[in-house]
C-alpha cells in the first residue's frame, strides 16, 4: 500500500476541522485590521529564495525542495511566503499605486525538515506583510496583531520574545568578529553545528544543542556591533508594547536570530509552554532591505508567520466548532429515501443542515445511529407516512413524536417549536 510521504499528514474529521478553523479565525482578524489577502503561487523561481532567504541558510541549501521542470526551468517549492509576496508586490507594481501595502496569506509551505512533532515538511502557515513604513510603531502594531490572533484562538500562555539583529551594515561586522571567534572553537560545537561556523555563523547562535550553547555564551554578542539608531529603534517597539499591552509577556532574547537573512533590527518569535522542542508559534520581524535585494525601491516592512500545525498542537483539547446539526432522516423504503433527499435538499435551501441515511434503515438501526450521532430529532417516513403525506418527528432527548406534513416549511416550524421546547 502506498501512504503519504514521510513529513506530511492527512487531515481530516476534527482535526481538519480544527485546522479551518485557525485559518478563518486568521482571517478575520487579518480583514479586520486592514490587511487583504494574497494567493502565491506554491512554486517559484528558485533564485527567488535563493537570494532573498539567503544562500548561506538552512532554508535554502539543505531544506528547499528543489526542482527542474520540463522547461529546464529551476523551480523551488515555496519554504515561506514573505519572498513571495515581495515578488509579488514588486511585479504588480502596488506600492506605486499604494503608500501602504498590507497583505496577508494563508496555505502550505514545504521544507526538507527532519520530522518530529511540530515540524512536518508540508506545513501550514498564515502571515500578515505590512510595507510602507519605518516606524517602530508598525513593529509594535503587528506583533499586536500576532498576539491578538493567538487570543482570538483562546490561547493565553505563551511568551513573545524579542531581539536585535541589526542593519546589513551592523552586521557585516559583528559577523566577521562572530566567525573569528567561532573558527577557533569550530571543535568544540555540536557535529550538526560546525558547518554553519563558514556558511552562515549567525546560525550558530539559536542551536539548541547543549555543546553549542556552552560556547556560543562567550561569544561576542550582536548589541555591541549595533548603531545608535537600531538600538533605539528596538528599544522604542519595547517601551510601546509596554505601553499597549502592559500584561504581555515580552522578554528580550539576545540568542534569537531566526533562520532567515532578510531580517533587519526587530525580530520576534512567540513560544508556548504547550509545545515541545520545536515551541515556536509564530516568528517574524523587519525587513527594511528586501526589497532593494529584488531590485525594487527601499520599502520598510514588517511581517510575521505562525504555524498552523503548532497552533493546532497547542489547541489539541479544543472541541472544533462545527454547524449543530439537529435533524437525521430515517427512511424506511425506496420512495422514502428519494423524498428524504428532496426534503434534505429543501431544509438546506432555509439554512437548516440536515442529514439522511443514504440506505433503507429499518426504524431500530435508524434510530440507533441518530442517537448515537448526537443529532437531536429524528424524521421518519415509511410508506404509510408517505401515504397520509406525513411524516414523524420525533424528539430523541425523551422519545415525544408529532405527525408533520411533507414539507420543508412545516418541518422547520415543527423543529424550532419544538426544539424551543425541549425539557
Ligand atoms: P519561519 O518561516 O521559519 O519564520 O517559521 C514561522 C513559523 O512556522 C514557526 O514559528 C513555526 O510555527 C512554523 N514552522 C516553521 N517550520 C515548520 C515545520 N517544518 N513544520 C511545522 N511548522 C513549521
Amino acid at each position: 500500500m502506498i501512504s503519504a510521504p514521510r513529513g506530511t499528514q492527512d487531515f481530516f474529521g476534527d482535526e481538519a476541522a480544527r485546522l479551518s478553523w485557525i485559518e478563518e479565525t486568521f482571517r478575520r482578524t487579518a480583514l479586520l485590521a486592514g490587511y487583504s489577502e494574497i494567493r502565491t503561487p506554491l512554486f517559484e523561481e528558485a533564485s527567488l529564495f535563493e537570494r532573498g532567504v539567503g544562500e548561506g541558510t538552512d532554508i535554502v541549501t539543505k531544506e528547499m525542495y528543489v526542482f527542474e521542470d520540463k522547461g529546464g526551468r529551476k523551480l523551488a517549492l515555496r519554504p515561506e511566503g514573505t519572498a513571495p509576496v515581495v515578488r509579488a508586490i514588486l511585479e504588480h507594481d502596488l506600492l506605486k499605486t499604494q503608500k501602504q501595502v498590507k497583505l496577508f496569506y494563508a496555505g502550505p509551505m514545504f521544507r526538507y525538515e527532519r520530522p518530529q512533532a511540530g515540524r512536518y515538511r508540508q506545513f501550514h502557515q498564515v502571515g500578515v506583510e505590512y510595507v510602507g513604513s519605518p516606524s517602530p510603531v508598525v513593529d509594535m502594531a503587528v506583533i499586536l496583531l500576532s498576539v491578538d490572533f493567538l487570543r482570538e484562538l483562546g490561547l493565553s500562555s505563551f511568551t513573545v520574545k524579542v531581539n536585535n539583529v541589526g542593519t546589513f551594515e551592523d552586521r557585516a561586522n559583528y559577523l566577521k568578529d562572530l566567525q573569528e571567534f567561532l573558527r577557533r572553537r569550530t571543535a568544540e560545537l555540536d557535529e550538526e553545528d560546525q558547518p554553519k561556523v563558514d556558511r552562515n555563523p549567525f546560525r550558530v547562535l539559536d542551536s539548541k544543542k547543549p555543546k553549542t550553547r556552552d560556547v556560543v555564551k562567550a561569544a561576542p554578542r550582536v548589541a555591541a556591533y549595533l548603531s545608535k539608531e537600531s538600538v533605539a529603534h528596538v528599544a522604542r517597539v519595547m517601551d510601546y508594547l509596554k505601553e499597549a499591552a502592559p500584561h504581555l509577556d515580552v522578554t528580550p532574547d539576545p540568542y534569537l536570530v531566526r533562520g532567515l537573512d532578510y531580517y533587519t533590527r526587530t525580530v520576534y518569535e512567540v513560544t508556548s509552554p504547550e509545545l515541545g522542542a520545536q515551541d515556536a508559534l509564530l516568528g517574524g520581524g523587519r525587513y527594511d532591505r528586501l526589497f532593494e535585494t529584488f531590485g525594487g525601491p527601499p520599502a520598510p516592512a514588517f511581517g510575521f508567520a505562525a504555524g498552523v500545525e503548532r497552533l493546532l498542537l497547542a489547541l489539541r483539547t479544543r472541541a472544533p466548532e462545527r454547524p449543530p446539526i439537529l435533524l437525521y432522516f430515517v427512511p424506511l423504503d425506496d420512495e422514502a429515501l428519494k423524498e428524504s433527499a428532496i426534503l434534505t435538499e429543501h431544509l438546506r435551501e432555509r439554512g437548516l443542515p440536515a442529514q439522511m441515511d443514504y440506505d433503507v434503515a429499518s426504524l431500530k438501526s435508524g434510530l440507533r445511529h441518530a442517537n448515537k450521532s448526537g443529532f437531536k430529532f429524528a424524521f421518519l417516513i415509511g410508506p404509510e407516512e408517505l401515504l397520509k403525506g406525513q411524516g414523524i418527528l420525533k424528539r430523541l432527548s425523551d422519545g415525544a413524536q408529532w405527525p408533520v406534513s411533507l414539507n420543508a416549511d412545516a418541518i422547520a416550524e415543527q423543529l424550532k417549536l419544538r426544539q424551543e421546547a425541549t425539557p
